[in-house]
């Protein structure tokens, strides 16, 4: 299952478009000083899919840069694709990790085998879903908006399995738009985009 979402290219146009969305609202309200802001955007090079699967937009991590001479302010837009350096895309950072929890050491194995990571990997990123985040103010917003507490230890399966959407596509979307505070450090304002009209559940 894991392997057929991470094989759908609507996946991949969803949260690109997302990230369009996003970044279009950054961009328009402009710079702090009141500059324009243009596009600078970063090169990428994700790792765990296939590039004619992703296709170009997955090459740039969208980025902005104020017109004004002696600001030059960057802006980096939040993204529901890139979670900030990682050179994983988010998605599969989520999926991979929130699978793994609950596996037996057999079968996790054989997880770790069929996709792209290796075990030091895994281990690293869980490490920053349990032990990190739960040490960010992102961390205490989240649980304010929780109906009940969630334990460090259950991110991220526990997290995804509490949001509600018609398929495991939306969820996901959803999901990583809950993270988009900690996936960059140059722009503070966080857009609100919609997939559709009802109200996300937690
Ligand atoms: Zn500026």
């Amino acid at each position: 299952m894991c392997h057929d979402l991470l094989n759908d290219a609507n996946l991949w146009r969803l949260l690109s478009d997302l990230d369009h969305q996003i970044a279009e609202n950054v961009r328009s309200q402009g710079c702090a000083c009141g500059g324009v802001l243009h596009s600078a955007c970063y090169p990428r090079k994700p790792r765990g899919v296939a590039r004619d699967l992703l296709g170009p937009d997955y090459e740039r991590r969208l980025s902005f840069c104020c017109n004004q001479d002696g600001c030059r302010r960057r802006y980096t837009p939040p993204s529901v694709s890139y979670l900030g350096r990682f050179v994983y895309l988010g998605v599969i950072v989520t999926l991979v990790c929130a699978i793994e929890h609950g596996l037996s050491a057999k079968r996790r194995e054989r997880l770790i085998k069929q996709l792209p990571i290796d075990r030091r990997t895994l281990n690293r990123w869980i490490y920053r879903w349990r032990e990190q985040l739960p040490h960010t103010p992102w961390w205490s917003v989240l649980q304010g908006r929780l109906s009940s507490p969630l334990l460090p230890e259950a991110l991220p399966g526990g997290l995804l399995g509490r949001i509600r959407g018609p398929d495991l596509t939306t969820r996901l979307a959803h999901f990583l738009m809950l993270l988009m505070p900690l996936t960059t450090t140059s722009c503070s304002y966080c857009p609100r985009v919609t997939i559709e009209p009802q109200k996300m559940q937690l």
